[in-house]
């Protein structure tokens, strides 16, 4: 596979699929710019060597139509900023030819959204999918996705894919286009190398002891980790709101708190997966009860299983943390994906807070320690620790299926 670092733009155009899909206030301005500050280092080294730059990205769902709220038009000055020069606009990403083939080396052109064409994503739009017609209408889609892929591929003379968010799609910009460039002209970015390596120091290079923490609203949602992560783990600590389907299956009374009433078998068999493959589980084992699913409600500490009427559980008791410390100090490995509680209210954060405290103090006794998915991601930043962890993964689904162990194709595509 070809390296960005060995590689030399000099007078080369560089299509680059970053990741620019930043949230955004009712007023178009940009909360959070991580995901743009992410893909700096390539589009840098790019310029630096004397390339000129072709950028294209997705923002939010337009399902393949027009939709100016998801312009990418909002970011351009933002972009500019922090890459330090000026910013050229192609309003319709598939009609480019001409200002791409303008441009000059240290110039940059961002496309507009990817998506307000399906071709991007490469489904049937306005079929249902039981319709008989549906098959045909797929057949149909990918054909016209590959000749979108050629156009965006026609504008430049390599291409890099930096946009770890949707690596585990095959889009006609994350993969498909990959196509259209021989194997030294393709590559990841280095955001996507740094990914790549962090998801491989956990599945492949292990430091043992090795402590994952999977968390969050539902068990279903992870139960594909759960299961891949059993034979590499030697603890397991599972938190937040799968702790109810825990705790019921456990034939525990759990109150109003969140629960897969159709997961009680899966959470059995969790249980059971880990007593086999000598695994130690830890679940909490005594929660911070509240009588309203609010900041201000009043709250209890009790056994998970012994939740009264009208109760929820909202966050790790405190016994559950002194076990979730106990299992994270000595890790020399540290995976952890979902909260312990509902962080986003203050009174309930202390569970997720306690965890991303364990896991800062392990990492400065040497520990390698990866968060990533969404609302972990949120969490640690809540803290103030994301700089005090080893890797934050800007990915969420994609770093869950990559930790699945299932191969990406934003990653495999450059790499045929
Ligand atoms: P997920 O997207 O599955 O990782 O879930 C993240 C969400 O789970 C966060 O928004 C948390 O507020 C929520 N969560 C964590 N613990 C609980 C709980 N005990 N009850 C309800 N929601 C929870």
């Amino acid at each position: 596979m070809a390296k960005i670092e060995n590689y030399n733009f000099n007078g080369k155009k560089a299509i680059v699929r970053v990741d620019f899909n930043v949230p955004l206030d009712e007023n178009g301005n940009i909360t959070d710019d991580t995901r743009i500050r992410g893909a700096l280092p390539t589009l840098k080294k790019i310029l630096a060597d004397g390339g000129a730059l072709i950028l294209m990205s997705h923002m939010g769902k337009p399902k393949g139509k027009v939709n100016e709220k998801l312009s990418l038009a909002q970011i351009r000055d933002a972009v500019a900023k922090a890459l330090g020069t000026d910013v050229k606009f192609a309003p319709d990403c598939a009609k480019a030819q001409e200002a791409a083939a303008e441009l000059k080396p240290g110039e940059v052109l961002l496309l507009e959204n990817l998506r307000f064409y399906p071709e991007e994503e490469g489904k049937p739009v306005g079929i249902d999918k039981n319709d008989p017609a549906y098959e045909d209408a797929k057949k149909a889609m990918k054909e016209s996705q590959k000749e979108f892929a050629k156009t965006l591929a026609s504008y430049a003379d390599v291409y890099v894919n930096d946009a770890f968010g949707t690596a585990h799609r095959r889009h006609a910009s994350t993969a498909v286009i990959a196509d259209y460039f021989d194997k030294q002209d393709k590559m990841l970015g280095y955001l996507m190398e740094k990914e790549v390596k962090a998801v491989d120091n956990i599945l492949k290079d292990i430091q043992r002891p090795f402590t994952a923490i999977m968390g969050g609203s539902k068990v279903s949602t992870k139960i594909g980790i759960i299961e891949n992560l059993m034979d590499k783990v030697d603890n397991l600590i599972l938190c937040g709101g799968m702790t109810f389907t825990f705790a019921k299956a456990n034939g525990g009374e759990i109150g109003n708190s969140i629960v897969e009433n159709d997961k009680l078998d899966l959470a059995r068999h969790i249980i059971d997966l880990a007593k086999e493959k000598g695994v130690n589980l830890v679940l909490a084992t005594d929660c911070v009860a509240a009588d309203d699913f609010s900041n201000d409600a009043n709250t209890q500490v009790v056994p998970v299983g012994k939740i009264p009427e009208g109760w929820e559980g909202l966050d790790a008791g405190p016994d559950s943390i002194i076990a979730f410390r106990e299992a994270i100090l000595p890790a020399k490995t540290i995976l952890w994906n979902g909260p312990a509680g509902v962080f986003e209210f203050d009174n309930f954060a202390k569970g997720s807070k306690a965890i991303a405290d364990a896991i800062v103090e392990a990492t400065d006794n040497g520990a390698f320690s990866l968060v990533g998915g969404g609302d972990s991601v949120a969490c640690v930043n809540k803290f103030g620790l994301a700089d005090s962890v080893s890797y934050v993964s800007t990915g969420g689904g994609a770093l869950l299926e990559a930790i699945e162990g299932k191969t990406l194709p934003g990653v495999a595509a450059v790499a045929e």
